[in-house]
């Protein structure tokens, strides 16, 4: 149910955001050295990125329709 890539929908509050928005929030952490989460802007939430990892993983796991 993504928009394109690179749009986040958060589970938590419905905030649409970008990958780029969701890593200025994450400034802060610790781990942002190859940290793979997203913080949302809205409620703070975070989430995994859409690697491509999880992308592929995704389309294994169903969503065959994918186009990219
Ligand atoms: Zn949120």
């Amino acid at each position: 149910m993504s928009d394109g890539a690179g749009t986040i929908v958060c589970p938590l509050c419905g905030a649409r955001y970008s990958e780029s928005d969701g890593r200025t929030c994450h400034s802060g952490c610790p781990l942002q050295h190859g940290c793979q989460l997203l913080s949302c802007p809205n409620c703070g939430y975070e989430v995994p990125a859409s690697t491509r990892m999880t992308r592929w993983l995704g389309r294994w796991f169903g969503k065959q329709e994918a186009s990219e």
